[in-house]
């Protein structure tokens, strides 16, 4: 089936080659993920690619063929996956990608626009814009105005929100604020954009995880200068949603306390102070939550959302889509000062844009950039705002089912009640029964400790893991920053049975553990 170099066989024997070997390496792995640990995982994955002989061999001097890569690799790839579709594998913002959306996205690999230039993606430059002023208006800004891009996802889109309330402030004395839980991409974009000096300021959060707007009033009190507050409207670790409407007030305030002492000394008092937005911006951080706008029955909790400056999405989390699928939106238009390229005559001239042939290389960091608007373009008609709010709430459903059975079981901890679609708490060994002074009764004492606690959690996590039997999440709450599980419910074909079971499997394993019985091996899936 090779042909001379440069002839692929057909695309669509190929297909069947990978799909072939998807089913076959799932069938391997048995379970939401590869057992038998890092090391193993590796070996095999080095013997896949020839690298367990010889490292050269990664890129042998005489190719097997398509057909025998793809089926190797794909096979080693499927059988070594934590796959988001098994509903025993819910411990990220990870979901299993619509089967529609991944054919979607075979047809961007296969044509390859690439959105820097009109002449290299005239189709795909259309369905950028149009999905981008359809999202603008579901998150409630002025389709007409509101401008945006498609991004790699919400690390990119924060980077854009902070570079635009740079750009909006005109002076690198701006200072960030946001809630101690925050994604850490905002500090990491505000070191690129040098935008840490003075520090981020990390406002501390309620017992919900959400950020204190009383705290954030203060500290926006004492600061002199422009300000962007970054709000989270579905926190990574817990899916808590910052309060937006209060978020937007107190950054308002701001602004009208700038824009009136920098009125106060212009000469008369008089004249334009600037835009309110080179005073206060607000970048809301929906990467995780935006996903509920969707749904008629959970939208009411990103309120506010529509006062943001700038607010990104994640279409890879609540909303089913190949990674990546970030969303980056504005309601100013205007503000993109950084990414301006007057002299790229090679992708973009003012005669052409003059005659229609639009560049969107203006709005982007990136230069060559993969049309990944095409699969949630197709995924938006396919399935409409129902379908994708159904599927919303078939999530939130399954936490909440989550959040009962965890509250009815004595030997687990709830941390916070349930927001979105995740579930955040620990395993806790039963309390000593009968006369006490035996030798149970004091191995349950040490376990009962802090640090015996946050072990024994840590523990069950990475059996479960080794087992392949389970992939739960794992995160640090309250003051004393206890380690806890958390279940991420992505998955809306996953039944509340499932839900159970993978609860009972986190049971069992804190049984064993705390009984302190070595880990069993993976007797039955
Ligand atoms: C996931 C997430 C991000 C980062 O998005 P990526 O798509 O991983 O780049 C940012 N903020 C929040 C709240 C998130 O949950």
């Amino acid at each position: 089936m090779t042909g001379p170099p440069g002839s692929d066989p057909d695309l669509t024997e190929l297909v069947d080659v990978v799909l072939a070997a998807l089913a076959d390496g799932r069938r391997r792995r048995g379970g939401p993920l590869p057992a038998g640990g890092p090391g193993r995982v590796r070996a095999d994955v080095r013997d896949a690619l020839g690298a367990s002989l010889d490292r050269a061999m990664v890129i042998p001097a005489i190719g097997d063929g398509p057909a025998v890569a793809l089926a190797r690799l794909t096979g080693a790839l499927a059988a070594g996956s934590a796959d988001p579709a098994d509903p025993r594998c819910a411990a990220h913002l990870h979901c299993p990608p619509l089967a529609v959306a991944v054919a979607a996205d075979l047809a961007v690999s296969a044509l390859n626009p690439s959105l820097d230039s009109w002449d290299q993606a005239p189709a795909a430059t259309t369905i950028e814009t149009e999905v981008i002023a359809a999202l603008a208006r579901l998150v409630g800004f002025d389709p007409a105005l509101a401008a945006g891009t498609i991004t790699t996802g919400g690390t990119e889109s924060n980077l854009m929100g902070l570079l635009l309330a740079r750009d909006a402030a005109r002076r690198p004395t701006i200072r960030v604020f946001r809630s101690a839980a925050a994604h850490l991409s905002v500090d990491r974009a505000a070191a690129v954009l040098g935008l840490d000096d003075p520090p981020v300021l990390a406002v501390p959060t309620d017992e919900r995880d959400r950020m204190r707007v009383d705290l954030l009033r203060r500290a926006l009190a004492e600061h002199a200068g422009p300000a962007v507050v970054v709000a989270t409207a579905g926190t990574t670790d817990a899916g808590a949603v910052d309060p937006l409407p209060e978020i937007a007030a107190a950054v308002e305030e701001h602004r009208l306390r700038l824009c009136g002492q920098a009125r106060a000394h212009l000469p008369n008092g008089a004249g334009p102070a600037g835009h309110p937005a080179a005073f206060g911006w607000l970048h809301v951080d929906a990467a995780y939550g935006g996903g509920v706008l969707f749904s008629k029955r959970l939208d009411g909790l990103l309120a506010g959302i529509a006062q943001a400056d700038s607010v990104a999405l994640d279409l890879h989390k609540l909303g089913w889509q190949p990674i990546p699928a970030g969303v980056f939106l504005t309601p100013r238009p205007d503000g993109w000062p950084s990414l301006r390229a007057p002299d790229a005559e090679y992708l973009r001239s003012d005669d052409d844009e003059a005659a229609g042939f639009t560049s969107l290389l203006d709005r982007s960091l990136r230069t060559t950039r993969r049309a990944d608007s095409f699969p949630i373009a197709v995924t938006l008609r396919a399935l409409g705002r129902d379908g994708l709010g159904a599927r919303v709430d078939a999530c939130h459903e399954l936490a909440r089912h989550a959040e009962r059975t965890i509250r009815a079981e004595p030997r687990l901890e709830l941390a916070h009640p349930v927001t979105l679609t995740t579930v955040v708490f620990r395993y806790r060994p039963p309390a000593p029964t009968g006369p006490g002074g035996g030798r149970e009764s004091e191995r349950h004492r040490e376990s009962a400790s802090p640090a015996a606690l946050d072990t024994l959690n840590a523990g069950i996590r990475r059996a479960l893991l080794v087992d392949g039997r389970a992939v739960v999440g794992r995160t640090r709450v309250g003051p004393d920053r206890a380690i806890h599980l958390k279940l991420t419910l992505l998955n809306p074909e996953a039944t509340p049975a499932d839900v159970d079971a993978l609860i009972g499997l986190v049971l069992a394993t804190g049984d064993r553990l705390s009984a302190g019985d070595a880990p069993a091996g993976r007797a039955s899936r």
